[in-house]
C-alpha cells in the first residue's frame, strides 16, 4: 500500500515565537513564513502533523483546557490559510508533576520517539520520506530514533549530531524543501 509522507513540526519555536511555556491567543505568535511552508509542503504532497511536549499541563502553569482551546484556534488560523493540520499529538506530561494524571515517566515526551511511531501507525506513514522541523536538540533527537528521513534543527547554535540541517530563518527551510 502506498504511503503518506509528513511535515512533522513542532510547536514552540517552529510555528509560533516561544516565550516559553505560551498558552494563550495573546501569547501566541505565528513566525513569519511558517505558512508558506507549510504551504508548500502540501504542495509537495507532504501531510502536515504537530509534535509537542506541553510539560506546562503538568508542571500546573495551564490546564489541559486552556492547551485544548488555543490548540482549536490555532488549527483554525491554518485551517483560513488552507492548511489542514492533520493531527496535533502533544505530551502533557512530566516525571515530577503533583499532579498524578500527568506525573509520569512517559514515551510521548520528546527526546522519546513514542510520538512518532504512534503518527506513522495512524497515518501510515513512511517516516523515511518524511521531514522533521524542531528548535531543540530533542526533537531531532526523536526524529532520528524513529526514522524520520529528514531532519531540520532552528537554531542559532549549530552543532546537533542528531540534526542534518541546521538553519536560522524559515526561508531557509524552503530552499531546502524546494530540493526534495
Ligand atoms: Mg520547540
Ligand atoms: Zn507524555
Amino acid at each position: 500500500m502506498l504511503q503518506n509522507k509528513a511535515l512533522i513540526l513542532d510547536r514552540d519555536g517552529v510555528i509560533n515565537k516561544d516565550y516559553g511555556y505560551v498558552s494563550t491567543i495573546e501569547q501566541f505568535h505565528f513566525i513569519d513564513g511558517i505558512f508558506d511552508l507549510c504551504q508548500a509542503a502540501l504542495a509537495k504532497g507532504y501531510i502536515i502533523i504537530i509534535i509537542t511536549n506541553q510539560s506546562g499541563i503538568a508542571r500546573g502553569y495551564y490546564t489541559l483546557e486552556d492547551f485544548e482551546r488555543l490548540n482549536e484556534w490555532m488549527v483554525a488560523q491554518f485551517d483560513k490559510q488552507s492548511i489542514p493540520i492533520r493531527h496535533v499529538y502533544f505530551c502533557p506530561h512530566h516525571p515530577d508533576s503533583l499532579q498524578p494524571a500527568f506525573a509520569k515517566e512517559c514515551e510521548c515526551r520528546k527526546p522519546k520517539a513514542g510520538v512518532f511511531y504512534q503518527a506513522a501507525a495512524d497515518y501510515n506513514l513512511d517516516l523515511s520520506q518524511s521531514i522533521a522541523i524542531g528548535d531543540k536538540e530533542r526533537d531531532m533527537k526523536a526524529a532520528q530514533t524513529a526514522g524520520v528521513g529528514t531532519r531540520i534543527l532552528i537554531a542559532s547554535a549549530p552543532h546537533c549530531a542528531a540534526a542534518q540541517y541546521v538553519v536560522q530563518s524559515h526561508a531557509e527551510i524552503m530552499v531546502l524543501l524546494n530540493d526534495q
